[in-house]
């Protein structure tokens, strides 16, 4: 397959709604369309998929041959990754060497649930349960973890492979059938993926990909009867939606991997020069488009100068650009729409009149490229720009005197998805990692990921986990069995 061959196949997939096009965000043309699938288009996979179920073929099918499948698509991404790279590139607007490293990343999704597939086991016990009849008996108790049927698979643009292995590599390995939707912006690489596993061997009918807007889509599936389940990343907005879809519905069970408005804690006495990097690359990369960005920073006021001057150094010295030119280092923002969404909190910031170091301005070039921007003077209690999920490269810097001062700064967000506190004091640091409201603590390392620690978000951030086991927990269900000894 090549990327001509994905433009051209999109066209002809089935669907009813509107017609929906995919731009490059870097030369802002139209790379190809794609018809929105509609509520016709889920239904029909949602059929397919509780046959798939009902059939036993992927569910019934014994762990090991399941494993070795895995493993196979593993292989095959990596077999495949200049192309799904390429795809990366043209319709997310990802740096090369960035797109491949998360090329690797979502191969290794597969592989690491590819060794869980054989090992879903529950509990036993030998218990004497006769004590509410009053009657004396012994039962021997198990467990048994059983996958749901159907489940929904629904995810952004800003990783596309990465979203798109992170879902379905547990889902099939806890034995569900899926029907899987990628973001409208960027439907291309789900289509390349969704080959690999039937070339796999993952049986037809088990894993279904549809495409579509949100609002007509996504809902359609979050609404669906036959749903069982809905594993969602995506925006806290949406995260609310798809929660009252569910009490509509079928009260069907839900993940939800949502949004950050993440802290990063920088004592005085931290190791500063890697501090000031780590911090503004986990500001800026992939333009603040990335849920754990940390974008908000905290630095104790004996190291405040330096560092507010070493993270403005590096807004206005990591290279934007397109994926092929020469030492880019950040891609641009996804569209148009999150372009102005982004220029509009920087114009929010300015009536606010909080204080602009650097950035915050279109780039004057071809492509929805924001200058990387640093904020301070901002009013913690009342900006929007400090409070709100921006999902750019925005970051606030305010100062601190004490760890009390700076946790209280902290944990004030209705969000709790990710943490991080530069200190060479360790107590400090651990006693932050308990204190810090987060579902992800990093102690003096940044943006850091793999694939067998869970994730997941405190507060408004999400439901659930992803990643390790308790990943793969979040598609099964729990059967409690008694016996009559
Ligand atoms: P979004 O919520 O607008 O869309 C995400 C997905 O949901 C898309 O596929 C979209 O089509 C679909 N969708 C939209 N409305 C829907 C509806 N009513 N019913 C069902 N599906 C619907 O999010 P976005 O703007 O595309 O992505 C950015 C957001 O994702 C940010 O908030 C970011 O923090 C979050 N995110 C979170 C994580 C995490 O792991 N916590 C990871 C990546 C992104």
């Amino acid at each position: 397959m090549t990327v001509q061959n994905v433009l051209d196949e999109i066209r002809n997939r089935p669907g009813t709604g509107d017609v929906i096009p995919v731009i490059d965000p870097v030369t802002e043309q139209q790379l190809t369309e794609f018809t929105d699938g509609g509520t016709e288009a889920v239904d029909d996979a949602v059929a397919r998929a509780k046959a798939a179920s009902k059939s036993g073929i992927w569910k019934n099918l014994a762990g090991s041959e399941k494993s070795k499948i895995l493993w196979r698509v593993a292989d095959l991404i990596d077999e495949n990754t200049e192309l799904l790279a390429e795809l990366e590139s043209v319709n997310a607007g990802i740096p090369q060497n960035q797109a491949a490293t998360i090329v690797a990343i979502g191969s290794e999704w597969f592989r690491y649930y590819a060794g869980w597939c054989t090992k879903i086991d529950g509990i036993a016990h030998d218990v004497n349960a006769g004590g509410l009849t009053g009657v004396e008996s012994r039962q021997h108790a198990y467990t048994l973890k059983e996958p749901y049927d159907v489940v929904g698979l629904i995810f952004p643009w800003n990783g596309p492979v990465f979203n798109y292995c992170a879902k379905v590599a547990p889902a099939l390995a806890a034995g569900c059938s899926s029907v899987v939707k990628p973001a409208e912006e960027t439907p291309l690489s789900a289509l390349v993926l969704d080959r690999i596993l039937a070339q796999a061997g993952v049986p037809d009918g088990v894993v279904n990909l549809i495409n579509g807007y949100g609002h007509t889509t996504g809902a359609a599936i979050t609404a669906h009867p036959d749903v069982d389940k809905v594993a969602f990343t995506g925006s806290t907005e949406v995260g609310r939606a798809i929660v009252q879809a569910s009490a509509a519905s079928n009260l069907n069970k839900i993940t939800l991997e949502l949004g950050g408005k993440s802290p990063v804690l920088i004592f005085d006495d931290a190791d500063l020069d890697m501090a000031i990097m780590m911090a503004g690359f986990g500001s800026f990369i992939h333009s603040g488009q990335a849920c754990v960005c940390g974008s908000r920073i905290f630095v104790q006021r004996g190291a405040y100068d330096k560092v507010v001057a070493g993270i403005a150094n590096l807004a206005d010295n990591m290279k934007l650009g397109g994926p092929k030119e020469e030492g880019t280092m950040i891609g641009p923002l996804i569209s148009a729409k999150q372009l102005t969404r982004v220029l509009g909190y920087v114009d929010q910031g300015k009536t606010e009149g909080v204080e602009f170091v650097t950035g915050g301005e279109r780039l004057d070039r071809t492509g929805y490229f924001v200058h990387p921007a640093v904020v301070t003077d901002v009013d913690p209690a009342t900006s929007r720009l400090y409070r709100e999920e921006i999902f750019g490269p925005i970051v606030t810097i305010l100062p601190f005197d004490t760890e009390e001062e700076v946790v209280a700064m902290a944990n004030d967000s209705t969000y709790g998805l990710a943490a991080t506190v530069w200190t060479k004091d360790i107590g400090r640091g651990h006693r932050l990692a308990k204190q810090l409201q987060a579902g992800t603590v990093s102690l003096n390392c940044q943006m850091v990921f793999d694939h067998s620690m869970p994730f997941g978000g405190y507060k408004q951030s999400g439901w659930g986990y992803e990643a390790g086991k308790a990943g793969l927990e979040a598609y099964l269900q729990t059967k409690t069995v008694w016996a009559q000894m």
